[in-house]
């Protein structure tokens, strides 16, 4: 199915190489070192399906004010437009509640809603049209009010995930375990599935989040052994970037390539259009969602014959300009003393001697052309791959 999200980006539609699998064409040609995804059960989110063998979905959540309409329809709609394939928003009050219904209708990408204390902002939000809820169980006022949750999302086919948090773990988990560690957020999350389930509930995602990448990656892997729901990864509070992004790409990082995790959100302290990138990013470079060119480019040394910085910044816009999104390694090697052999993983690729350049593909040279004319028989040499890859003649 090619979602709305990426109806809504315009984003390359749902691939093999998109849900992270390796392509056809990537088996005949290349080893594909990655493990398989964790079979999750597939959870409906209005639009979208989280988990089975569907994309890994990229989501975040409004900075804004829920309450402050036009801040929060403006950030929503920005967010969409950069990519967001669902937003959710913190509804806190009633005055936010009432604002729930316009999100509802400006977006086209799923709403969740963040509900923390109060649920009635839980039921209150799916009867305005939300897709999913986000409630931390522990801090909902108790199982009686976890279960109006739980019977509100079954009649209007709501999901519900349920993110635990190491802040507000029951009691006798703590005293069972003396801490919050990874055990205890596991069977805080379990305790309440085996809930939803005794009452016929399965439209379950799980997410338990810490700020400590080893205890978030070991909590994971551990909820991940123990059911099959699809997981909500994140490294939470992960700060302002740079290290922020790092520190997420780490431990989601560190998940996904095990195969565990069925939707991300990169939690930072900036601009939340810059998480959408970053998940993008974080997803392309595990492999385990491909939805942009990729550009291999040295990192130069005394032995450079061209400004490599300088040509990968004229092929990335290049690129854009051509409106190329499709996946393709392309690499760019500022000499030729390892040749294209440094570069084998690439698709496409050039690298630069004196005066004179070649062009090379999956390791073997096609072409050669001068300095002055080297991008331009780079992105000829993409163009062709792409249509032959189509089965297009180019
Ligand atoms: S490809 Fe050449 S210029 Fe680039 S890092 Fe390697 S040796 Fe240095």
């Amino acid at each position: 199915m090619a979602g709305t999200a990426e109806e809504a980006s315009g984003r390359w539609p749902d691939s093999a190489a998109d849900v992270g699998g390796p392509t056809e064409k990537d088996t005949k040609k290349r080893r594909d070192f990655r493990p398989p995804r964790r079979k999750s059960i597939e959870v409906r989110v209005g639009g979208i399906v989280l988990g089975g063998e569907h994309p890994i979905r990229v989501q975040t959540m409004t900075t804004s004010r829920t309450s402050d309409l036009d801040a929060v329809l403006a950030e929503a709609r920005r967010l969409e437009e950069s990519g967001a394939e669902l937003i959710r928003v913190t509804v806190r009050d009633a005055e936010s509640l009432a604002n729930v219904p316009a999100l509802k209708a400006a977006l086209r990408v799923p709403l969740v809603a963040d509900i923390h204390f109060d649920y009635r902002m839980a039921i209150g939000s799916m009867d305005a049209g939300a897709d999913k809820v986000r409630i931390n169980p522990g801090n909902i006022g108790g199982e009686e009010r976890f279960r109006e949750v739980v019977r509100a999302a079954a009649a209007r086919g709501a999901a519900i995930r349920i993110g635990i948090n190491s802040g507000s773990l029951e009691r006798d988990l703590l005293e069972k375990y003396g801490y919050p560690c990874p055990e205890a957020l596991r069977d805080s999350a379990l305790r309440w599935v085996e809930r939803c389930e005794s009452w016929g509930f399965r439209n379950i995602v799980i997410s338990v989040k810490s700020s400590d990448v080893p205890a978030m990656v070991e909590s994971y892997r551990l909820v991940a052994a123990a059911c099959s729901y699809p997981l909500h990864l994140g490294v939470t509070e992960a700060g302002p970037p740079p290290y922020g992004t790092i520190k997420s790409a780490v431990g989601m990082g560190a998940l996904l390539l095990e195969g565990i995790g069925d939707t991300i959100r990169v939690s930072l302290t900036a601009d939340s259009v810059l998480e959408i990138q970053a998940g993008f990013d974080i997803l392309q470079a595990a492999g385990r969602r491909l939805t942009r060119p990729e550009l291999i480019a040295c990192p130069t040394c005394g032995r450079k014959e061209i400004d490599v910085e300088k040509m990968a910044a004229e092929v990335k816009a290049e690129l854009g300009r051509r409106g190329i999104r499709r996946p393709i390694k392309i690499s760019i090697l500022g000499c030729v003393v390892n040749g294209p052999g440094e570069a084998r993983e690439a698709d496409v690729g050039i690298a630069v001697g004196k005066g004179k350049g070649v062009v090379f593909r999956r390791g073997e040279v096609v072409r050669s052309a001068e300095v002055s004319a080297i991008t331009d028989a780079l992105m000829e040499e993409i163009e062709r791959f792409l249509a032959e890859e189509s089965g297009v003649e180019g």
